[in-house]
């Protein structure tokens, strides 16, 4: 092949390669400036003044604290403790679990900026599986609080959308049961147990 053919070829393969990418227009996956970075960062997280400490110790955008206060109670009154393992994450907690993640050390975790953790509104609690007495009363009773699973892999990934979870109809519970004081852990008191 002479020489210039053969520099041509691989002028075309190079733009094969490149080009797709470049036409394709896809947003930068990472803030491409400090600047961007700042205001990706004031975005997805929230004012610390606006985060209540929660039993167990975390933290919660304020309105999604009441509403897990009321939800521990109401749980503890059942004979369970909500164990929560995890509650508002900063930028750096956030970036350090999902460096965690992508080198296969640590559990699925969101890129910074993409998590509810780092707007208080997301919340982790051990639940084991989902057929643990803990698991069985957040499913029939969280949507009651506002509360919802939103991540169909973490069972114990729970997130305060008070707007778009459904309450239930009156003197139901949220698996259209009938509400009694001993719904859902009526029966004993659940292990908590690290996931
Ligand atoms: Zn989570």
């Amino acid at each position: 092949m002479p020489l210039s053919l053969l520099r041509w070829s691989i002028a075309v393969l190079i733009l094969c390669l490149v080009a797709p990418a470049a036409l394709a227009g896809e947003p930068p996956r990472r803030p491409s400036s400090k600047r961007a970075k700042k205001q990706l960062t004031a975005k997805a997280s929230i004012a610390p003044k606006r985060l209540v400490r929660i039993s167990g110790g975390e933290r919660l955008r304020h309105d999604a604290a009441a509403s897990f206060e009321q939800m521990y109670s109401e749980a503890r009154d059942a004979g369970l403790r909500l164990w929560v393992i995890s509650g508002h994450r900063s930028w750096q907690e956030q970036k350090y679990l999902y460096r965690l993640y992508r080198r296969g050390l640590g559990p699925r975790a969101a890129r910074p900026g993409r998590s509810n953790h780092q707007r208080g509104t997301a919340v982790d609690i051990s639940v084991g599986s989902t057929d643990t007495l803990t698991y069985e009363w957040l499913a029939a009773n969280a949507c009651r609080f506002g509360f919802k699973r939103t991540v169909r892999s973490e069972p114990w990934h729970w997130e305060y959308r008070p707007r778009t979870t459904p309450k239930p109809d009156e003197g139901e519970d949220c698996l259209s049961r009938p509400l009694t004081p001993q719904n859902g852990a009526s029966q004993g008191v659940a292990t908590p147990s690290p996931s």
